[in-house]
C-alpha cells in the first residue's frame, strides 16, 4: 500500500485565495465594462464616467496582486466598493440599489478580520450604511435618470447583489469543504510519511480481521523498527533522520504488496497487518521489506544514510489485534537481542534460552555497523518493556 499524499500546506491555500482573488479583479473588470456601456446607452455620463474609474482601480488590483502586494490590494478592493455603492447612490438615489453592495462586506469582516475588530468594523458599516441612507435622503439624487433607466440600472444591481452573494457564499464553502477535507486526511495520515497513523490502521485492520475471520484466512502482524535511529538523529540531525523515516517509509510500501495494511506505528516503528498471508509467507515478504531497506540509500550531505530494520512476526488469532500486536512486539525484541537487521516470528520463540539467535532468520550484519556506525550495546528495548525471551 503505496504512502497516501501528503495534506496541502497552509501556503498554498494562502496561494489559493489570493489566485482567486486576481480571478476576480478581471472579473469585476470586465462587469465594469459592461456597466460601462450600459451606462453610456443610458445617457448617465458621470455613472459611465465611475465605472471607467472602476475598470481602472481593479487592474491595478490585479496588478498589485501579481506583484504579490495583497495588502495593497485588499485596500484597493475595498475603496473601489465603498466609492462605488456611495457614489452610485449619491448619483442615482437610494432607489437604484447600490447600497446593496455595501453588504458584501458584512461576510468579508466576519471571515477575514481579526474577532476582536470584526464588531468595531460592523458597527462601523452599519454607520456607513445609515449615513449613506441619510444622505440620499436629504439631497435629491445628483445625476438623476428617467424612470424606466433608473428601473433597468436599479434591476441589474440587484442581480449583481445576488450574484455576488452566491459567489463569496460558494467559495466559503468550498473552503470549509477543503479545511474539513484536510482535517479527515491529517486524522489518518501521518504527516511526515504519509502512511496511515495508528488510528487509522486500528479502522482498517478491524475490517480486515473481520473479513479475512468470515473467509477463514490467515493474517500475520508484522512491526518494524528501525535500527540504531537515533544514531542517525545524533550523527546527522533530526532532519536527516526524519528524511530517512519517510524514505524507509516508501521503501517499505514499494516492497509490501497492493492489500498489505502499512501504518507508522509511532517514532521508527511501523506496523503491517499482511492478509491471507501464513508463517512462512509472511517471513518471505518480511525479508523483501528488510533487503529493500538495506539496500536503500538516502541521499546526504556527505555520503547517503543506511539503516536496517529488525522485524516481528505473529499470527493474528480470532481477530484478537492486541495479542497479536504483544507476540510481534517480543518478536521483534528477540531480533533486536540476537543482532538487529533480522526477522523473527512470535512462533520461533518457545524453547530456546534468552538472548539465543537461533529462532532468527540469520542475515548479514547491519550496514550501519558495517560502514562504521558507532555501535551500542544491545540492550534490551527501553520503551515498551516486552517480556524477556523464555529462559
Ligand atoms: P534500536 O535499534 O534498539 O531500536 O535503537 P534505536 O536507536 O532505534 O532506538 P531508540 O528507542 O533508542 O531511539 C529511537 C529514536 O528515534 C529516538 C527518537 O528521537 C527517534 N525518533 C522518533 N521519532 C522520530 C521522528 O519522527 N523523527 C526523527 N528524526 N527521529 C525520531
Ligand atoms: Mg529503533
Ligand atoms: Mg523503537
Amino acid at each position: 500500500m503505496p504512502p497516501q499524499s501528503l495534506p496541502a500546506t497552509v501556503e498554498s491555500v494562502g496561494a489559493a485565495y489570493w489566485a482567486m482573488l486576481q480571478r476576480i479583479a478581471v472579473l469585476a473588470a470586465c462587469v465594469d465594462t459592461g456597466f460601462l456601456v450600459l451606462y453610456s446607452l443610458l445617457g448617465a455620463k458621470t455613472l459611465a464616467l465611475m465605472n471607467l474609474g472602476s475598470i481602472a482601480l481593479y487592474l491595478a488590483v490585479w496588478w498589485l496582486l501579481r506583484l504579490r502586494c495583497n495588502s495593497l490590494a485588499i485596500a484597493l478592493v475595498w475603496i473601489e466598493v465603498l466609492g462605488h455603492a456611495a457614489l452610485g447612490s449619491l448619483l442615482l438615489g437610494w432607489d437604484s440599489e447600490f447600497h446593496y453592495f455595501l453588504l458584501l462586506f458584512v461576510p468579508a469582516i466576519v471571515v477575514g478580520a481579526p474577532a476582536r475588530r470584526a464588531v468595531p468594523m460592523m458597527v462601523l458599516l452599519l454607520a456607513c450604511y445609515a449615513g449613506l441612507y441619510a444622505a440620499c435622503e436629504t439631497w435629491a439624487p445628483l445625476s438623476p435618470l428617467p424612470p424606466l433607466q433608473l428601473e433597468i440600472a436599479r434591476w441589474v444591481n440587484i442581480l449583481l447583489a445576488f450574484a455576488l452573494f452566491y459567489a463569496t457564499a460558494a467559495f466559503y464553502r468550498q473552503r470549509v469543504r477543503a479545511a474539513e477535507q484536510q482535517l479527515r486526511r491529517l486524522a489518518r495520515v501521518d504527516a511526515l510519511t504519509g502512511l496511515s497513523n495508528r488510528t487509522h490502521f486500528h479502522e482498517r485492520a478491524s475490517a480486515e480481521l473481520a473479513r479475512a475471520r468470515r473467509e477463514g484466512r490467515t493474517v500475520t502482524l508484522m512491526l518494524a523498527d528501525v535500527d540504531e535511529f537515533k544514531v542517525v538523529n545524533d550523527r546527522h540531525g533530526h532532519h536527516a533522520g526524519d528524511r530517512v523515516l519517510a524514505s524507509v517509509a516508501r521503501a517499505m510500501g514499494d516492497a509490501l504488496r497492493e492489500h498489505d495494511l502499512l501504518a507508522r506505528w509511532g517514532g521508527e516503528e511501523f506496523m503491517a497487518l499482511l492478509p491471507s498471508t501464513d508463517e512462512a509467507l509472511a517471513r518471505s515478504v518480511a525479508e523483501r521489506v528488510r533487503a529493500a531497506v538495506e539496500a536503500l540509500d538516502v541521499p546526504n550531505e556527505d555520503a547517503p544514510l543506511r539503516v536496517t530494520l529488525s522485524f516481528g512476526l505473529a499470527e493474528v488469532r480470532d481477530g484478537d489485534l492486541h495479542a497479536a500486536t504483544l507476540q510481534a512486539d517480543a518478536a521483534l525484541y528477540a531480533s533486536k537481542r540476537s543482532g538487529r537487521n533480522r526477522v523473527t516470528h512470535a512462533g520461533d520463540l518457545g524453547d530456546p534460552p534468552q538472548g539465543a539467535p537461533s529462532a532468527t532468520t540469520e542475515v548479514a550484519p547491519a550496514r550501519a555497523r558495517r560502514d562504521g556506525a558507532t555501535r551500542r550495546t544491545l540492550s534490551p528495548r527501553r520503551r515498551r518493556g516486552p517480556p524477556p525471551l523464555p529462559a
